[in-house]
């Protein structure tokens, strides 16, 4: 058979539409952009699928030709010129690309830009158009997205990181490029169905009952050739957007009778669970009294809903208030985004001592801004921990130790950072000098992506909502565009026949 030729890129970001947080192109080159051909080894996420698909294209000795790769870490809307640029950029790079068999993309699925509420979609079906209804079109997906008619009706499958946290997004790369590979060689027919589950929920992976959803997805996957892949589209309830929900997708080798039998049924699993796969979570006051009361450490408390992986600042100060409060100690806080506390302490340098003003300034509900006399210990201008195989950047970033009035130390050390970035991985600490394991409590902004990797570490982990910096109950969130009649904005969406 003739050799192949196959477009990738990927182009992909998650959009709270309720963070004040805009982005633009710089962003998106801040957290990461590479070049057609400049994407490194190392699978970064959602560009997964380019280096996967080198591996896979060298196999079958086919071409793989590589557009951009951008990823701007979770904010707030897009704006205008980044997403049509970006847009524009990798479809021009397609069209010089053609003959193509098939185009290959890695994208998150929760962008929103400003003027486009789809711009997944928008990018699908110009590709569509491009290729024509003959090539084979398929991406990788972040379940926590949006599952439009439009990108549905423009792709022929998609393939979705089954685990969170995303612990499997190269595993999943690679379940897309088998089916690509399998279907330029005619073993396979992809079809894709999917269902819609009326609802929107969390779905961490590391505990039941998605644990047992996710192993039996895969279970079925195993055992019936006839499945080519399955996937659950959690959605992202802080985007506001018609089609923001719960959905599932099922692949089959031309049995389309079987994917729309299959999505509905595990579908319904997960709404009969609605309510149910959310950990359970604890105020900041009695996150903040359990972990000084344990006596094993360290004791992880996730500030979850200041999570920048899902758009917020990440400058919550509501846990550390409340611990300085009760004057704990051993206490490292990783981290609080203040890019100008940042610049202050670098002026002032290692060892400097000042009076510091930092956090809490981007968004109501996120709690006061801390005054404090501090220390700085470190400053790194290019802090970055480890993710799974990708290197997270989350510096110019300072680490400060918090004094009394005195100038004695108080236990108390915070890691300012300047580019926002989820708390993923004990590294985080390390690479600011700390270390994680001698401390007694660690607070940590992120929802459950740091589960994987502060488990093997932490004595205890609790979960806490404090403050509302996200908006984290869909039932009252002020959505202007979601739909009414899903779950929990209405009890029973089957029921009302709606
Ligand atoms: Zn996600």
């Amino acid at each position: 058979m003739a050799a192949k030729r196959i477009f990738t890129a990927a182009m992909a970001t998650e959009t709270n539409t309720f963070s004040p947080i805009a982005i633009d192109r710089r962003a998106f080159e801040e957290s990461f952009y590479a070049a057609p051909g400049a994407h490194p080894e190392t699978a970064t996420l959602c560009t997964a699928p380019i280096p996967v698909g080198r591996r896979f294209c060298a196999a079958e000795g086919w071409e793989l030709i590589e557009g951009s790769a951008a990823w701007a870490d979770p904010a707030g809307l897009v704006s205008g010129p980044a997403h049509v640029g970006l847009r524009d950029e990798i479809l021009d790079q397609l069209r010089a690309a053609l003959p193509v068999d098939a185009v290959v993309l890695g994208l998150h699925g929760a962008m929103v830009a400003q003027g486009c509420d789809d711009p997944e979609g928008d990018l699908l079906a110009r590709v569509r158009e491009i290729v024509g209804p003959e090539v084979l079109v398929c991406a990788e997906l972040d379940p926590h997205s949006h599952l439009t008619a439009k990108r549905v009706a423009a792709a022929d499958f998609f393939v979705v990181f089954k685990e969170f946290p995303h612990t499997d997004f190269v595993d999943r790369a690679e379940d897309l490029w088998r089916i690509v590979v399998d279907t330029l060689h005619g073993r396979v027919r992809p079809v894709m169905s999917t269902y819609d589950c009326r609802m929107i929920d969390i779905f961490p992976t590391s505990r039941q009952p998605m644990r047992g959803f996710v192993d039996r997805m895969m279970r079925i996957e195993a055992e019936d050739a006839r499945v080519l892949s399955l996937s659950a589209i959690h959605g992202f309830m802080a985007g506001d957007v018609p089609e923001m929900g719960t959905k599932m997708i099922a692949v089959t080798d031309g049995d389309a009778a079987l994917g729309a039998e299959l999505a509905e049924r595990l579908g319904q699993e997960l709404f009969a669970n609605r309510g149910r796969h959310m950990m359970p979570v604890l105020s900041g006051e009695e996150a903040v009294a359990q972990a000084m009361a344990a006596e094993v450490f360290p004791v992880v408390i996730a500030d979850i809903w200041d999570n920048p992986g899902g758009g917020t600042a990440g400058d919550a100060t509501v846990v550390l208030k409340a611990l300085m409060a009760r004057g704990a100690t051993g206490v490292a806080v990783g981290t609080i985004w203040d890019p100008i506390a940042v610049g202050l302490c670098t002026a002032a340098g290692v060892g400097g001592v000042m009076p510091l003003r930092f956090g809490a300034k981007s968004a109501p509900d996120t709690g006061e801004p801390v005054d404090a006399l501090v220390r700085v210990e470190a400053v790194e201008p290019e802090a970055a921990m480890v993710f799974g195989e990708s290197v997270v950047p989350f510096g110019p970033a300072a680490l400060i130790a918090l004094l009394d009035a005195t100038g004695q130390d108080t236990g108390v050390q915070v890691i300012l950072n300047t580019v926002r970035a989820q708390s993923y991985d004990p590294s985080l600490f390390t690479a600011m000098g700390i270390d994680p394991t001698a401390q007694k409590i660690l607070v940590l902004k992120s929802t459950n992506h740091f589960y994987a990797a502060f488990a093997p570490i932490a004595a205890k982990i609790l979960y806490c909502s404090a403050g509302k910096p996200y908006p984290n109950d869909p039932a009252t969130n002020p959505y202007r565009f979601v739909r009414p009649d899903i779950w929990p904005r209405v009890a029973d969406p089957f029921a009302t026949g709606a």
